[in-house]
């Protein structure tokens, strides 16, 4: 076992606070990574303050993970000592049912290893995340991170960054299609930058247009102010894909009137309250209404490729561990252009 210093939350209700983790050995299919960079995603403020479930505390979440390959168990094959790597939302599933076998891990029929809060099947503890120096993990769930890819900026990637690259791609994002994003936060601003690449017609919905400049640049064709009832009818019947990445109550009736025949509006933001929808919004244009999860480990290497092939890096703010806390408050005010990265060497 390695001690290795991390920030945890000690309760639901309470800072996050600096202490030590273990770690485990690393066993023959093993990795060991030091840490570089871990990004802050919403869910992790979600799950260290039981909004989505009870969870074991002290707790370290943290599933934007990259940093170097420090040691490798005796049948590692896949990654070398010195490599550049990353690590996502899971760190391992049972690799045998249909969906695990078919490159689809995050839908793992005996459900994924979440890279936090989860039960480990390595070894019975609960995953502990990344906001730590070093992390083990089994080498089938370790992505290789491009060279040319801005490592400090990179982390983000490795959930905001597949959360929206796998709807896109599943629902055929591409040229002579339109997609609407809605919300420029952190999910947002990666689907704009993800979709623009894709040769795609972005539109971004926000609530304001504060951030217009800032779609535009990322990729954004068109950007609209969902507060603008006019949006609505102006935009109606004209999206092929629309990304929802708000996780508050909508009006999904409203959003669905803007797909066009065939349309699908997926969520990947995930409010905690449910979100009615209209039958009728649904029936007259053979609407879909979905959801989907980050993705699995062959499409999320895929996705890093791509990114790296197009130049794309999250927008983001990059800050130190003692700053975590303050980071948190100002993600849930949207205080964020577009995404924190806790640079992992002030976790010493
Ligand atoms: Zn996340
Ligand atoms: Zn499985």
């Amino acid at each position: 076992m390695r001690t290795v210093n991390a920030y945890a939350a000690p309760a639901a209700t309470e800072p996050l606070i600096k202490t030590t983790i273990e770690r485990r050995d690393v066993g023959p299919k093993d990795i060991m990574i030091d840490i570089a960079y871990a990004g802050i995603c919403h869910s992790d403020i979600h799950t260290v303050r039981g909004e989505w479930g009870q969870i074991a505390y002290p707790q370290v979440v943290g599933h934007e993970i990259v940093g170097y390959v420090t040691e490798v168990g005796s049948e590692v094959t896949k990654h070398k000592v010195g490599d550049r790597v990353g690590v996502g939302c899971m760190v391992n599933s049972c690799g045998e049912c249909e969906y695990c076998l078919r490159g689809d891990e995050q839908y793992c029929a005996e459900g994924n290893v979440g890279t936090y809060a989860s039960v480990d099947s390595a070894d019975g503890t609960v995953t502990q995340g990344g906001y730590s120096q070093a992390v083990v993990v089994t080498e089938d769930f370790v992505l290789r991170v491009p060279e040319n890819l801005d490592f400090s900026k990179v982390a983000p990637l490795l959930c905001a960054g597949i959360t929206t690259y796998s709807p896109l791609r599943h629902w055929g994002a591409g040229p002579g299609t339109k997609v609407a994003v809605v919300g420029m936060g952190g999910l947002g601003h990666m689907a704009v930058k993800i979709a623009h690449a894709m040769g795609t017609e972005v539109t971004v919905l926000s609530q304001t247009m504060s951030k217009e400049e800032d779609g535009r640049r990322l990729g954004a064709d068109n950007y609209y102010a969902t507060s603008d009832a006019d949006t609505f009818t102006t935009l109606a019947n004209s999206f092929d894909l629309i990304i929802n990445t708000v996780s508050a109550k909508l009006d999904m009736g409203a959003y669905l009137g803007l797909l066009r025949v065939d349309g699908t509006l997926v969520n990947v933001g995930a409010p905690a309250e449910p979100l009615p929808v209209q039958v009728f919004s649904l029936i007259p244009f053979r609407r879909n209404f979905a959801g989907s999860a980050i993705g699995g480990i062959r499409e999320t290497q895929e996705m890093l490729d791509f990114c790296a092939e197009h130049g794309i890096v999250p927008e983001t703010e990059l800050i130190s561990a003692d700053s975590i806390n303050d980071a948190y408050e100002r993600v849930l005010k949207s205080d964020v252009r577009y995404r924190f990265v806790i640079d992992a060497a002030t976790f010493a």
